[in-house]
């Protein structure tokens, strides 16, 4: 039986392992702590609907992906700036929310499942050299950070609600959300600049959300974490390299989890397929670098034209026909974008010296 090694339980290198796994490859996953999901416990995050042609548990399911863990679908969305709501009702999901974690109907936890079924053996608590594993899947490098995120995820009563906060008091050049689903709920800001002030901007953001809406959080707890990103796709010759650790983020606003199983799924069909690394390189390349080029072009129109906190972007997005449509125009490098390319390039190379643009 052939055999493939992974470093990292993480949602990329889990959609590779239940892929590889289940068209009869031994499989073999190292995480260094002792559960998936350790790293990021118990936060909620938004499964974006909008970067791709198709429903995304719909893509899922074609990348053999079961939806057993607590995935529920939100049409509604409210964004505001303080001043202006926008509330977005969409004909089909916005997104999909899901719990990150340890929790049993976690994301992570999910996929755990799935692959041990399949019989993937995840060896917890243990590392191993990259030069000894076929697949590196392990997660955002602090090199190239270009987000920080900090947040206190609750259980509570209020019904489900998502609110996006976009201003520069309560989050400079990010934002800030309120997810309730389910009776559990999360409180986040993120940010891509003054990373020192993440504490200041969660405190503004958190009396915001505590007066306006009635959570009586219980069991409150923290987490926080980084994004990291890259549009020259991280390769190495021998091995392949997989989700964040590989570049594939979203410098927009930070959604990594689809790009994370998409590159998964490829990664194990090219070896399914029986092609080299450099072919799987090839292929990751046509398929992400329009998105990632698209999320240069999109954080910079968004830092550019954050006039009146956002206002106008917003406006554009909300009298659009079709918002979730309109959207995804903007994560497929569409033909402004491409005009607009070398501009938000150059700038991003000096906002962002750090990162490999
Ligand atoms: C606060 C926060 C909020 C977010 N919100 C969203 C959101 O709403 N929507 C969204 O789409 N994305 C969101 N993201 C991004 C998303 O979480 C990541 O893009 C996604 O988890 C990346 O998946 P991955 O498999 O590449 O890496 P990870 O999920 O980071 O998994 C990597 C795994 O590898 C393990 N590992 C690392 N190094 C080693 C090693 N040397 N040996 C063995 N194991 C190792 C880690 O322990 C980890 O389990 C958020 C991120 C943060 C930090």
């Amino acid at each position: 039986m052939k055999s493939v090694k992974i470093l990292g339980a993480g949602p990329a290198g889990l959609a590779a392992a239940i892929n590889l796994s289940q068209n009869g490859y031994n499989v073999d996953i190292f995480e260094r702590n002792l559960d998936v999901g350790n790293n990021i416990n118990g936060n909620l995050q938004g499964l974006e609907n909008w970067s791709g042609d198709q429903d995304v548990i719909e893509e899922f399911k074609k990348m053999n992906i079961k939806t057993n863990f607590h995935c529920e679908p939100f049409n509604n969305l409210r964004i505001t700036n303080s001043k202006e709501n926008w509330d977005f009702s969409c004909e089909r999901p916005a997104f999909y929310v899901l719990k990150r974690g340890t929790d049993n109907n976690s994301l992570d936890q999910g996929l755990k499942k799935q692959a041990l079924d399949n019989g993937v053996n995840i060896r917890f608590g243990e590392t191993a050299p990259i030069s000894d594993v076929d697949i590196v899947a392990t997660g955002g490098d602090p090199k190239f950070k270009f987000a920080v995120g900090k947040g206190i995820s609750f259980e509570t009563e209020h019904k489900n609600v998502a609110v996006g906060l976009v201003n520069n008091y309560h989050a400079f050049k990010g934002y800030s959300y309120l997810l309730v689903s389910n009776g559990f709920g999360c409180i986040a800001t993120v940010l891509f600049e003054g990373f020192q002030d993440l504490n200041k901007y969660f405190k503004r953001t958190l009396d915001e959300f505590q007066s306006n809406f009635d959570l009586d959080e219980k069991y409150p707890h923290k987490f926080s974490g980084y994004g990291s990103f890259s549009n020259q796709i991280m390769k190495r010759e021998d091995q392949i390299l997989i989700g964040e650790i590989a570049g594939f983020q979203d410098l927009l606003w930070g959604f990594g989890i689809r790009n994370a199983v998409k590159s998964g799924f490829i990664a194990s069909k090219s070896i399914l397929d029986g092609k080299e690394c450099k072919d799987y390189y090839k292929i990751a390349e046509n398929y992400f670098k329009p998105k990632l080029n698209s999320s240069i072009v999109n954080r910079f129109i968004w830092e550019k034209f954050a006039s009146n906190n956002y206002s106008i972007i917003l406006n554009r997005i909300y009298n659009s026909n079709d918002p979730l449509k309109y959207l995804n125009s903007f994560h497929n490098f569409n033909f402004l974008q491409k005009l607009i390319y070398p501009f938000a390039l150059f700038y991003m190379k000096y906002r962002y010296p750090n990162l490999k643009l």
